[in-house]
């Protein structure tokens, strides 16, 4: 019917939405996407560029920490947000590489973009991506080192390299040990790791440099009264996750009190089951209790009579974690806590960190979780120096289970473009041309870490490429000194699962935003994109 009313647009969708299709699409979601990489593009590397971040309410966060940065935009372009989620695969999956993920995405984009204006067809462009992507994968594994889990000389490295330039570089050898030892602490035998058992605290005042490692435990409370002893040697430690208190409702509902000496047997009866609560905690040997909900006033008074030292309201997280470090059970049911529940630890101790009380369970025995207390100057140093210490655990983790790391400096960068180059040539035909531009996209890297530190970028690629094409697997560009130079020997490395990741992530998401020809918005396209029926298309 549309045919016959010629020269007269038929409106099948509601008025007041959006629809681009085609070239139009394409470059709108481009755009928008190289947009997000532009954003975080200066902060790459060592000598990157920070970034001031203020919240709607004020809040100031300063970091050149790429996730972060996304975090804190609020992004809303569909195809922007795609990007935004390249850098949180890379952060879950990884914990590093962020920013390296999110520019070789923009660096793709961009040049799918001049192959489009080229004619080539976004399916094999899109096809030629996902090829390079996984040629680059197995060129890494060609190129890729060995580390051993017991290496810790080599394992602080990968540390340090993931932490530099996140303001942490001053006391950075300090920091990279205490995340070698952390992970090596809660690696399982079978060479697994999983970060989050390495709980890390941070309280501001102090210097960096004064954050430690603690075999154990710090839990942010104190004991719940002071005639409570502050410091248990040889604890025996007891976790309960149920209240130490007679729930209310429980007896109302139970007993109707209608004079004052039925009133007094029922403060007695409730006395009486504190007291044989605490009973069953002393029989079992606890010197120690960490309970997850409350501890009535009356009970607290009858442990430390007993000479226990509770603490109560404890994360559960914290609770699961200190039955990690300790050995412990967690115990639901008060009356049944036996000997066998209790953990260890050689030493339960209150301090003052900062201004603030703060338990510390240490000298377990063997302990599957550790803790790591950050101190800086101020909130700004603390937090930074926390991402880093968290890039750091991740690096290492990740290297310890892998076992693999490349070498940073965007060397192996350079071996992925040659590489990838001399592949392009045996697949030939159209295809050839987008694993080059996959080959080229490779080069953002050390382009973009020679321009952060102010170098010319086309000197030091050419001069990266020659060294490359001698066979200098390991060249790279040393921001520090401005040279390029075998990044090895310099101890600029990294796991190789931060650079098949990203390279992974960003190839998806670039092929994904490629295949996109037709863009249908409900409304403007601001305001969050396609969400209703489809509208207002136009024929
Ligand atoms: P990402 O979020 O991608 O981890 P970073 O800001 O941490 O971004 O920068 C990582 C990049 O910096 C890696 O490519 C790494 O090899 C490089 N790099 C680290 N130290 C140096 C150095 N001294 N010289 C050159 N490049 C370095
Ligand atoms: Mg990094």
């Amino acid at each position: 019917m549309a045919g016959q009313l010629a020269g007269q647009p038929v409106l099948i969708l509601r008025e007041g939405s959006q629809r681009t299709r085609g070239r139009e699409a394409q470059s709108m979601n481009i755009m928008a996407a190289r947009a997000v990489a532009e954003a975080v593009r200066t902060t790459l590397g060592p000598k990157g560029m920070d970034k001031m971040l203020v919240d709607s309410l004020g809040d100031v966060v300063i970091t050149n920490d790429g996730a972060t940065i996304l975090k804190e935009m609020d992004i809303e372009h569909p195809a922007a947000k795609m990007m935004v989620e390249v850098a949180k695969t890379q952060d879950d999956e990884v914990g590093d590489g962020t920013t390296t993920a999110v520019i070789l995405a923009g660096e793709l984009l961009k040049k799918a973009e001049s192959l489009l204006d080229q004619d080539i067809h976004p399916t094999v462009i899109a096809s030629g991506y996902r090829h390079a992507s996984a040629k680059a994968k197995e060129i890494l594994g060609e190129i890729h080192s060995k580390v051993a889990a017991e290496d810790e000389e080599l394992l602080k490295k990968i540390a340090t390299t993931a932490m530099i330039g996140k303001g942490a570089e001053v006391t950075g050898d300090k920091l990279a040990e205490l995340s070698v030892k952390a992970v090596k602490a809660v690696a399982q035998e079978d060479g697994s790791v999983d970060v989050d058992d390495v709980k890390v605290e941070k309280k501001v005042g102090g210097s960096v440099g004064d954050s430690e490692l603690v075999e154990g435990m710090i839990i942010d409370k104190e004991r719940v009264r002071s005639d409570m002893p502050k410091k248990v040697e040889n604890a025996k430690i007891a976790l309960i996750d149920s209240a130490l208190e007679i729930e209310k409702t429980e007896v109302d509902a139970k007993i109707e009190i209608t004079s004052p000496e039925q009133m007094q047997a029922f403060l007695a009866e409730e006395e009486r089951m504190l007291k044989s609560m605490v009973d069953a905690i002393k029989g079992s040997g606890a010197n120690v209790v960490f309970c997850q909900k409350g501890i009535d006033d009356l009970a607290q008074h009858y442990l430390a009579k007993a000479g226990i030292l509770a603490a109560r309201r404890v994360k559960e997280s914290d609770m699961k974690k200190l039955a990690k470090a300790t050995g412990a059970k967690i115990v639901s049911n008060i009356q049944e806590v036996s000997k066998n529940d209790l953990g260890y630890a050689g030493l339960v101790e209150e301090r003052t960190i900062g201004e603030d009380e703060m338990t510390f369970v240490e000298k377990c025995k063997n302990p599957k979780a550790v803790s790591i207390m950050l101190r800086g100057g101020t909130e700004h140093v603390v937090d930074e120096v926390e991402r880093a210490m968290h890039d750091a655990l991740c690096v290492v983790g990740v290297a310890v289970e892998d076992g693999t790391f490349v070498v940073g400096g965007g060397a192996a960068e350079m071996e992925l473009a040659s590489g990838l180059r001399k592949y392009a040539v045996t697949v030939g035909g159209r295809e050839q041309l987008a694993i080059e531009a996959f080959a080229d996209a490779m080069e953002v890297v050390p382009r973009t870490l020679a321009e952060s530190a102010g170098l010319d970028p086309i000197d030091t690629l050419v001069e990266l490429r020659s060294e490359h094409e001698k066979g200098k697997k390991h060249t790279g560009l040393n921001v520090n000194t401005g040279k390029v130079t075998d990044m090895d020997k310099v101890g600029i490395i990294e796991p190789a699962r931060i650079k098949t990741q990203a390279i992974g992530s960003a190839a998806e998401a670039a092929t994904m935003i490629l295949r996109i020809d037709d863009v249908v918005a409900a409304g403007k396209l601001k305001e969050g994109g396609a969400g209703g029926p489809p509208e207002g298309m136009e024929y």
